[in-house]
């Protein structure tokens, strides 16, 4: 995909249809990739923190999150097609994982969320797997033990898509640091997408 670099960062000029499309072939081919949806704010966040800016640079595809983007693009003469909100990337993504039986596990949101979103979704979309669900304790990202029983867990639970709403950069960083040591192809970075679904 052609780049628009905005504020130093590399984001993909991607239509919903090509991400959904960009996430069933990683899975079909098992290649391990990460999908982060930014925003304005975000950017911005990135603008001032440059190792936050490498996660986002390194990630295997940085979609545009909102019209602010797509504005931005068009005001630097290099206009990307359209938006790509994350949230509605994940029930796309929840739709067309239940067609393809790929299995979603959802990190993140507070204690029995990710639960009450399980429920609602595999209703939603019958023949949808949620794979598992966990919520990380406050403070997880800087205790190792926790760390090493999340790995753990997702490598368990055999899945194909990791959806991780742990808020921004939180979300992010995970991801960056701990895709290798579990074997999920798509990982994606989706904010509150969990909340959402539960309702
Ligand atoms: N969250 C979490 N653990 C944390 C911080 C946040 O599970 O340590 C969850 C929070 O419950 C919410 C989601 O992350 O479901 C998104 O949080 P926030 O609204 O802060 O992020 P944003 O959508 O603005 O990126």
């Amino acid at each position: 995909f052609n780049k628009v670099d905005i504020l130093g960062v590399q984001v993909a000029d991607v239509s919903f249809e090509d991400t959904i499309d960009y996430i069933v072939d990683a899975v079909k081919n098992k290649e391990k990739t990460s999908i982060f949806t930014p925003n304005i704010n975000l950017l911005i966040a990135a603008h001032k923190d440059q190792q936050y800016k490498d996660v986002l640079n390194t990630s295997g595809l940085l979609v545009p999150d909102g019209k602010p983007l797509v504005w931005t693009s068009k005001w630097l003469k290099q206009p990307l097609t359209e938006k790509v909100s994350g949230s509605s990337l994940f029930f796309k993504l929840c739709e067309v994982s239940a067609q393809k039986n790929m299995r979603v596990f959802l990190l993140g949101a507070a204690p029995g969320v990710g639960d009450i979103a399980k429920q609602k979704l595999e209703k939603q979309y019958p023949g949808l797997t949620i794979s598992g669900t966990y919520s990380p304790p406050f403070g997880f990202e800087n205790d190792p033990d926790e760390l090493d029983k999340i790995v753990k867990l997702l490598q368990k639970s055999t899945s194909d898509v990791l959806v991780v709403g742990l808020g921004a950069p939180k979300q992010e960083r995970f991801i960056s640091k701990y895709l290798k040591a579990y074997d999920i192809p798509v990982s994606l970075g989706l904010g509150s997408s969990i909340d959402y679904a539960a309702g």
